[in-house]
């Protein structure tokens, strides 16, 4: 009997070591379903209660630079406007995408829509959110927050929004990580070349988006991306693989059109 629980012990240690994108050892838990249901059910309810954009040019423009990007990873993604001015994007376990006008107004170009598309990729490539739910809380509460998600006026309810990377919006502020931004910051840099966006624009992107959160205009995104002042100095390190893996896309065809 000892042996039996001792066995089923070292199975779920042994199964909570996995190994990022970038090769990083992390340590998770959670059922990836279980994440993904989370990230479902949070996405739903964002749907139903935040105005979701009609308009067709800023949807097209969303739709085409993420359909661009996704073709890279694989997998069906929703994509959806939400018309709100905040500076903001996200993308949650189970392939939801979420973008808001204001972010769609002040990208100059596809390539930086792409370069913050590309960073929310990465964190739900990175499996951040699992990461993170099992970092921060008991097995039990871990479990007990895929349901508690669906009622964003519970504490727990707050804080499982907040690791999904999404709290902001009910005003809980649960920031991701330097290690966790500068691996989605790697993986979105990668990913945006190998469609064909230039990785270049990404520097502009976050310079953009220092220059407005210093105009003391309120930014989601920061909130919960903190700025930091490697985030430039990173990109810039990978950036002569990431120009090399675009200018082999376009050689290969994969030129993006996407305009707003
Ligand atoms: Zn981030």
């Amino acid at each position: 009997m000892l042996k039996k629980s001792l066995f089923t012990v070292l199975v779920g240690l042994l199964s909570a070591c996995a190994t990022s994108p970038t090769g990083r050892s992390q340590f998770i838990y959670m059922p990836d379903n279980q994440v993904d249901q989370m990230g479902l059910q949070a996405f739903d309810s964002m749907k139903s209660k935040n105005p979701i954009s009609r308009n067709a040019d800023y949807n097209q423009f969303a739709q085409c630079v993420a359909l661009d990007l996704t073709k890279q990873t694989g997998g069906q993604w929703e994509v959806v406007v939400f018309e709100d001015e905040t500076l903001n994007a996200f993308a949650l376990p189970g392939n939801k995408i979420g973008v808001h006008t204001g972010l769609i107004k002040l990208v100059d170009n596809q390539d930086q829509l792409a370069a913050v598309i590309g960073h929310e990729i990465g964190h739900v490539l990175s499996r951040h959110s699992n990461e993170r739910l099992s970092q921060e809380t008991a097995v039990s509460t871990g479990l007990s927050m895929v349901q508690a998600v669906t009622q964003p006026q519970t504490a727990l309810g707050q804080t499982a929004l907040g690791l999904l990377g999404v709290g902001a919006q009910y005003g809980v502020l649960l920031p991701y990580s330097r290690v966790h931004e500068t691996e989605a910051d790697t993986i979105g840099l990668d990913l945006m070349a190998k469609a064909g966006f230039d990785p270049r624009q990404s520097i502009n992107l976050w310079k953009k988006m220092d220059q407005a959160s210093q105009g003391g205009q309120p930014i989601e995104f920061m909130s919960t991306h903190p700025s930091h002042g490697s985030r430039i100095d990173n990109l810039n390190q990978h950036m002569n693989h990431a120009v090399q893996l675009q200018q082999q896309a376009r050689s290969q065809g994969k030129q993006p059109h996407c305009t707003k």
